[in-house]
């Protein structure tokens, strides 16, 4: 099969989240599976700051927006897995600080930016001679592209068969609009209803893209689920219920090649499940060292990595750190960046308990691997997670999460009871309420697992460490999801009503 990926983000050239973390690797995985893949996204300034060389194709490309004719070019590179991807240039546009902002906030023109972009990659179809047979498209920012195509497109020589794939990856990002911007798109008025493109006076590109695609999918068969009802749904879930016979959920996959203890080389030792013991426990005398907290193997070690955000439940960590620092002699590991409020609780308590609660409030690669070795239990009570990836990081680090009950958390963590414990099948505890109770008896639950029964801890840790979530898996049922898509297609009628 031929596979076009528009994205905004891929590794190793550009990345705010995991969409870059899932383009950066799944074209590759495809490939490897005897798949015709390419990439296209826009030519930020961060591109050439990867470390790869980047060739001008010669090739031009002029987009109508509104009035005028904005023109740019078509740049090559390509990803891991020999992949090749293609850059569209206009420097107006992507040659900034960031990609979709920068101190000041959103950048005022995005709808205009990726107006342009979208339309590129449609031409870019014919300039470029690309034989495809989906169209795999990301988020809202790409997904413009799948409304061309279904509007504009179904009758051009080349592009009849193709059909399309949306992807949600976080569906609180939705790329919402004035309704002027309606005129930069190009598309009809009439699109411009609840039904279609309109949400509440305003466009709305991410509800564009759930529209007009001819499949949907999002990154756990959880969060497909939740995200068909408030509060999940962020005001799309009738749409989502109404699409539901073509909505599906793919677990992201884990580049081993970066994430593993056995090989990682921002590892002060090496481990792997037969002697996790001793590694660990090295890991985790070097982490109590470079954090400065008191270097000691019989105290539980807690991390948190991530964003400081609401989403990732750090409303919860608010409600448990102050009573659990004074009272509980456990020690936490923070790393993150977000938002202030959350960086000044964060620096207070490390303040006040320097002996039990570290936090770097940074961004750092390096660190969070010590991190997801170091620690003993790893934190992720988010309030939603469309996926989640340290989860699975630390399930393959021998670290216990400790989740609530939610989205992609559900589909890849199975909560330490009688049955899952003598099934072989428990890998960390969860908990459903969004309370900070609830967070705490959880936090209790696991401390009490460590601290009397070292035989039970390690199976949990053994039982986590043997899951494979390569990507290699989830790129299968990424092929039979296009296969899916293409039958679809070919049943559908040519013009996109819906
Ligand atoms: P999201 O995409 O919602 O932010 P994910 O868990 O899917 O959350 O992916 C976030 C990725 O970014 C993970 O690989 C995580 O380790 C990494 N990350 C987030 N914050 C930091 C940080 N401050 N330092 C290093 N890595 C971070």
């Amino acid at each position: 099969m031929k596979i076009l990926f528009a994205a905004s983000e891929a590794v190793p050239f550009a990345k705010t989240g995991g969409l870059a973390d899932v383009c950066g690797s799944l074209p590759g995985e495809l490939a490897a599976l005897g798949h015709d893949v390419a990439l296209i996204m826009p030519a930020f300034r961060q591109i050439y700051r990867a470390s790869r060389p980047i060739e001008p194709l010669g090739i031009n490309i002029e987009v109508p927006i509104g009035a005028k004719t904005v023109r740019g070019e078509l740049l090559r590179s390509h990803l891991d897995g020999d992949v090749p991807v293609y850059f569209v240039k206009q420097d107006e546009y992507y040659d900034r600080d960031g990609l979709y902002g920068d101190a000041g906030g959103d950048y005022k023109d995005n709808c205009e930016r990726f107006v342009f972009y979208s339309r590129a990659v449609m031409d870019a179809i014919r300039l470029l001679d690309l034989q495809v047979d989906v169209l795999h498209a990301h988020d809202w920012m790409a997904a413009l592209a799948v409304a061309y195509l279904a509007n504009e497109y179904r009758a051009v020589p080349g592009y009849e068969q193709i059909a399309s794939l949306f992807t949600i990856h976080n569906l609180a990002y939705q790329g919402t609009f004035w309704h002027w911007d309606m005129l930069l798109t190009g598309l009809d008025w009439k699109f411009f209803n609840w039904r279609q493109m309109e949400f509440y006076g305003n466009l709305n590109l991410m509800k564009t893209g759930l529209t007009f695609a001819d499949m949907l999918n999002t990154v756990s068969p959880r969060y497909a689920e939740e995200i068909q009802s408030a509060p999940m749904g962020c005001g799309l879930e009738g749409l989502l219920h109404h699409r539901r016979n073509v909505l599906r959920g793919i677990v992201n996959g884990v580049d081993y090649a970066a994430w593993n203890p056995a090989t990682d080389a921002h590892l002060p030792a090496r481990y792997g499940v037969d002697d996790v013991a001793v590694g660990k426990a090295a890991c985790k005398r070097a982490l109590q060292e470079e954090l400065g907290l008191p270097v000691r193997a019989d105290v539980p070690l807690l991390g948190f990595i991530g964003r400081l955000a609401d989403q990732k439940g750090l409303d919860l960590i608010e409600g448990v750190i102050g009573d659990w620092s004074d009272t509980s002699d456990v020690q936490w590991a923070f790393l993150g960046t977000g938002d202030m409020k959350y960086h000044r609780l964060l620096e207070n308590i490390a303040q006040r308990h320097p002996e039990r609660v570290a936090a770097r409030l940074t961004f750092s690669e390096a660190l969070a691997h010590r991190i997801e070795a170091g620690a003993d239990m790893f934190l992720m009570p988010s309030r939603y997670e469309p996926c989640g990836l340290n989860q699975l990081y630390s399930l393959k680090y021998g670290t216990v999460p400790i989740v609530r009950a939610t989205g992609g958390l559900v589909d890849t963590i199975v909560d330490v009871n009688d049955d899952s414990l003598s099934d072989g099948t428990a890998t960390g505890f969860s908990f459903q309420e969004n309370t900070a109770q609830a967070f705490s008896q959880t936090l209790r639950r696991a401390e009490a697992v460590y601290r009397t029964q070292p035989d039970v801890w390690q199976r949990i840790v053994a039982n986590g460490m043997r899951q494979d979530w390569s990507w290699a898996r989830s790129a299968q049922r990424y092929v039979d999801l296009y296969r899916q898509t293409i039958s679809l297609r070919r049943k559908s009628p040519a013009t996109a009503v819906r």
